[in-house]
């Protein structure tokens, strides 16, 4: 019989990769070997210090929010926390309003008896903290609602959605702008999970430590295509994306990218909250500063990151977003009809593996499951 030098390979150091890696070393006494093209750890989550001091999301901002205990439980393992609720604000007919949408958002956009008249009328029909999808308000019977539904929509949603995927919100899964729904109260936190806490030390700091256990080999800056055909190791676990890893067999899967713009400025603090949205100014679509995930102000320098949505090009850029349409969700399902015919040991996860608009949150989950299915 073969005898391999790893059970595993596990393809991307990421929340997924690293979760199941862990998992399959510590409970199952399982040898793997984790890989990762990129030169560090922590996939799209990945945190640095920055020349002023400033831990710093590299791929975007990643705010930590959760309602599953057991995923709480399990990175709890890992890593301390602080505590961080998002707060977001969008720049709509010159003024900063929260976002999501909320009765707040009313009250500055609006004259003081329309304010009334729409949150009373808000109120009475759906009541108070309720949270309505923009696209399901825009069909109420009520034309008072359908004007305020179709001004949220022009002004907060039609501009940033189309700018984020060149897409207008109708053309996407509605569970993409779900994401963000009006929300008939004065909670003005962008999440209302349980859980709104960030890892103490950052997310690399906690993918670190997950990572470390002496049955896991971590190689970076490692192609899956140059150690695929090696006879090291058993079954694979792949969480990159799948129409690569079939050579787009089927056609490419489409996604959307990003390009960061950082800046650093002089100031103590260049924003008032940590994330502003330009839904109808500007090509970028917003702008994070990351001081303030950390709530201490005692910097002389600020660093903020500037997203531009871009087209996904292989080879190019990175597939950041999967895009939520049914046609895609098709084709995916005919790529994992391709798993099912091969002989191959491969399993796939994550946000790309799997072709999900997962959170954090949802990848720990996902793997938690996986692990127990496969191990
Ligand atoms: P990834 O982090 O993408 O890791 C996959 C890894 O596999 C990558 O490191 C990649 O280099 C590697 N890889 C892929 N293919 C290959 C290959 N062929 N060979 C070798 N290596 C390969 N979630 C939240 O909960 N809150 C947020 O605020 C939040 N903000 C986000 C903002 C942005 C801009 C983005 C893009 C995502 C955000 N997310 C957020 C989602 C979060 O990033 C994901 O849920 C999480 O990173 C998923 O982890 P993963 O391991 O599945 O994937
Ligand atoms: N969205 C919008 N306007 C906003 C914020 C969000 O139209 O001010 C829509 C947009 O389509 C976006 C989606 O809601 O892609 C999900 O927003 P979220 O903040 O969850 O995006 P992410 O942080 O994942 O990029």
């Amino acid at each position: 019989m073969m005898r391999y030098s790893y059970d595993w390979l596990i393809v991307g150091a990421g929340f997924t990769g690293a979760i199941i890696a862990e998992r399959l070393a510590s409970v199952y006494n399982q040898k793997i070997w984790v890989i990762d093209r990129r030169n560090h750890i922590a996939g799209n989550a990945y945190d640095s210090i920055n020349e002023h001091n400033i831990l710093y999301h590299v791929y975007g901002p990643h705010i930590f929010h959760t309602n599953s205990d057991r995923v709480i439980q399990y990175l709890s393992h890992f890593t301390d926390w602080k505590n961080y609720e998002h707060r977001v604000v969008g720049l709509v007919k010159g003024r900063f309003i929260p976002i999501p949408f909320n009765l707040t958002s009313i009250e500055i956009l609006f004259s003081q008896k329309e304010a009334e008249d729409l949150k009373n009328l808000l109120l009475h029909t759906y009541g108070i903290n309720i949270k309505v999808p923009i696209l399901e308000m825009m069909k109420n019977s009520d034309e008072k609602i359908r004007f305020l539904a179709d001004f949220i929509y022009q002004n907060v949603f039609i501009g940033y959605t189309t700018k984020q995927w060149g897409l207008k919100p109708e053309e996407l899964s509605p569970s993409v702008t779900e994401r963000v729904p009006v929300h008939i109260s004065y909670d003005d936190r962008y999440f209302q999970d349980k859980f709104q806490k960030m890892p103490k030390d950052g997310y690399t700091k906690l993918i670190e430590r997950i990572l470390n256990h002496p049955n896991i080999t971590l190689s970076l800056n490692t192609e899956y295509n140059d150690v695929r055909n090696c006879n090291s190791f058993e079954k694979t676990i792949f969480t990159g994306s799948i129409d690569e890893y079939f050579d787009y067999k089927l056609g490419e899967l489409p996604y959307r990218s990003l390009h960061f713009d950082v800046q650093s400025y002089q100031q103590r603090i260049h924003q008032p909250v940590a994330q502003v949205n330009y839904p109808n100014d500007h090509q970028y679509t917003r702008i994070t500063e990351m001081i303030h995930f950390n709530k201490v102000y005692r910097n002389k320098m600020t660093t903020v990151e500037i997203e531009y949505p871009q087209p996904y090009i292989i080879g190019k850029n990175i597939p950041y977003y999967p895009i939520s349409q049914e046609n895609n969700e098709r084709l995916y399902q005919q790529y994992l009809c391709l798993i099912r015919q091969s002989s191959k040991k491969v399993f796939f996860a994550g946000r790309l593996g799997t072709y999900r608009y997962l959170n954090m949150d949802q990848a720990v989950d996902q793997a938690l499951t996986l692990v127990e299915k496969i191990h």
